[in-house]
């Protein structure tokens, strides 16, 4: 495939989930405009996120810190929006600390702490979202629902940090019904943190759903979906 066909494949992918995020909005009776789009680009070459940033994606999320700090000297022309998305050792935090703009799996009070000390070294300002385990799934990372707000907390405590929201996963293999269920466990575990009305956290953002679940999350009042397969295809 020349450069040609992939950018018009790219196209008509990306065309097809504005589409499906723009119904399921209306469906829900919400503005599509409410709805982020971040393409979640881990494991596509430099080259081909390029051409996807061309044909409109403003925000790429990225799992691994490396892959992070190479596509961003790539596309620094470009300046897209980057968001890290994959649990993030803290060993790692200053490549996150030097290039992302939002980090979607802050797991624990340790990597807080962290950042803000590689983000005070870089003068920068990283929006944070708390990773919830609303699965129960032991593989995966994040904090239990009842455990959100104690994490906010910690975090709204650094100033480079800007709590900004929580973010999930559903059950892996899961069918709608239970996609449904945690992302209604994730948008209770908001509102009980909104509820509490800890200083300088917005907690407007819900970054849920990805390719096979994106519209059940969009009901459910996401306001960040992350699509890597439907716009890449398979990795
Ligand atoms: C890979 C990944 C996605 C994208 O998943 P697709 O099914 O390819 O759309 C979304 N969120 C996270 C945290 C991921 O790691």
């Amino acid at each position: 495939m020349d450069g040609s066909d992939l950018a018009e494949g790219l196209r008509s992918r990306l065309a097809a989930v504005r589409a499906r995020i723009d119904a399921a909005a209306r469906t829900a009776g919400r503005d599509p405009a409410e709805v982020r789009l971040l393409a979640v680009s881990k494991t596509v070459p430099a080259d081909v996120v390029r051409l996807a940033v061309e044909a409109g994606c403003e925000a790429l999320g990225e799992s691994r810190a490396q892959e992070l700090t190479a596509k961003a000297a790539d596309l620094a022309d470009l300046a897209p929006r980057w968001a890290f998305l994959g649990p993030l050792q803290t060993n790692k935090a200053r490549d996150v600390a030097a290039h992302a703009h939002e980090l979607h799996s802050l797991d624990r009070p340790a990597l807080a702490e962290t950042l803000q000390r590689r983000l005070d070294a870089a003068d920068r300002m990283l929006e944070v979202l708390v990773q919830v385990n609303t699965s129960g799934e032991a593989a995966k990372s994040g904090v239990a629902p009842a455990d959100a707000e104690s994490l906010v907390r910690a975090a709204a405590g650094y100033d480079r940090l800007h709590v900004r929201g929580l973010m999930t996963i559903a059950t892996r293999g899961g069918d709608d019904a239970e996609a449904r269920r945690c992302f209604r466990e994730l948008a209770a575990a908001a509102a009980r943190v909104r509820e509490a009305g800890i200083d300088g956290v917005g907690m407007d953002e819900l970054s849920m759903g990805m390719s096979g679940d994106l519209e059940v999350a969009i009901e459910e009042g996401a306001t960040t979906v992350r699509v890597g397969t439907a716009i890449f295809g398979a990795r």
